[in-house]
Formats: structure tokens, sequence, C-alpha cells
């Protein structure tokens, strides 16, 4: 190859690699709340009573039929959620369906990102926005909450008040050997059920409330239960049964 081509391809590569870290940033880049308006956007605002659902969807192929389902969802589970666990959880709450977000659906702050490609193949899913909710609902701010029992509450208040859980084929998951209560989601779901069945019925709550005021810290499980967090799994691992 003669130099002159090898700079040529060199510098062509150098572009098209540029313009895919440029691109890759954008998409990054773009703020959680910044939703593209530019192709498909419908947007609906529904107000009961104290609470109001604001339902954006950027993908045309999205069921309406879901859409209606989970903004029932949303009237019916949210305020049982907030009246639980947080009476000032805020009361305006996005949904935006978008096929930016691969994964099933994530929130920050009170907007809540679902991926149509998921809720197409899983239609009966939409409890994956009872998990999400509780998100809203748990409102924390610091960074001192372990990301496992963020998500095993979130989990939990799936399992207490999800409308379509079986349908869906969804349940907690049961104990199996080499879980441990960091596996998070409905491992420790289940995990927060069985200590509370046996421990502290306020359990959750009370975990709730410390990680929201940033004050929770291993200590909390002794102060709640008179055991460590270690001991507890441990002795649920000996007996698992929730009754
Ligand atoms: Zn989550």
């Amino acid at each position: 190859m003669s130099q002159d081509m090898e700079k040529k391809i060199k510098k062509i590569t150098f572009l098209i690699l540029t313009l895919l870290v440029f691109s890759e940033a954008k998409a990054q880049d773009r703020k959680w709340d910044d939703i593209d308006t530019t192709a498909y956007y419908k947007k609906h605002e529904i107000i009961r009573k104290r609470d109001t659902i604001v339902f954006i969807n950027t993908a045309s192929e999205f069921d309406t039929v879901v859409q209606n389902r989970m903004i029932g969802l949303f009237f019916e589970v949210y305020p049982k959620e907030a009246k639980r666990f947080n009476k000032n959880a805020p009361r305006k709450v996005t949904f935006v369906v978008t096929t930016e977000y691969q994964g099933v659906a994530a929130t920050w702050g009170t907007l809540i990102k679902f991926n149509p490609k998921w809720l197409e193949k899983n239609p009966e899913d939409i409890d994956c926005a009872t998990h999400e909710l509780m998100h809203v609902v748990q409102a924390y701010h610091g960074y001192n909450n372990p990301s496992w029992l963020v998500e095993g509450i979130a989990d939990y208040a799936r399992n207490v008040f999800g409308i379509n859980n079986k349908k869906a084929n969804w349940e907690l998951t049961p104990y199996k050997t080499g879980q441990t209560y960091t596996n998070a989601y409905r491992i420790t779901a289940r995990f927060l059920t069985w200590v509370e069945k046996r421990y502290n019925k306020n359990l959750v709550k009370k975990l709730n409330t410390a990680m929201r005021e940033n004050l929770y810290t291993e200590n909390l499980w002794i102060k709640l239960t008179g055991r460590s967090v270690d001991e507890l799994w441990y002795l649920y691992t000996q007996d698992p049964t929730i009754t």
C-alpha cells in the first residue's frame, strides 16, 4: 500500500471513529428529562383527585391498550405506595415510552422511562410500573443507600401492590442455595417479606424512611429486629418458608 493511500485510510478511520464517539456522547449527554419531540410524540395529562400522570409516547407502534392499563395502574397503585411509604411523595409523575431506553424501565426523580419493545413482548408485565413508581415514592437523595436494598424494596412494593403479577408470571424468587441478600430485586424482596413476618412487620417502612433521611446504617437491622442482616440471612437460609 502506498504511503499516500495509508494516510488516506488512517484519516478516514479517524473520522469514522470520531463520528461514532461523538454520536455516542450525544446520546448520553441528553438529559433524562429532555424528551425527543421531533419524531412521533403524543402527550396526555390526566388528573384524578390529587394525582397527575403525564403520559408521553414517542413510539408510534406502542399499544394504546397497554397505555390505558398503565394509566389505570398509576391511579390505583401510586396513592397506596405513597400512603404507606412517603406521605410527602410528589403527586405528579411522568411516564415516557421511548426506544431511547434499552432496559425494561428506569426512573430518575419523577420521570419514568419504559422500553416499548419490552412491553410489546411482555404486555402483561405492566407492574414494572409498580416497581418504578416505588422509586418515585422512595425519593432517596443520598449516596449511602445500598442499591440491593433500594431495588429489593421496589420489588417488595411490586409484590404487595402489584395488580397483574400473577398474569405476568411474576413472583418473589423462591429461596435456593447460592443466593445472598445482596442479589437485590425479587431475591431481596422475598427476604424482606420473611424478616417482616418473623421479626418486625414495619421493617421495610422503617428502612425506607431511614434511607430517605440518609440515616441508613447496617446497625438499623439490629435495632429493628435484634439481629444483624447477616444473622437474619443465615436464619432465612435455614427455614425460608413464608407463612
Ligand atoms: Zn428499580
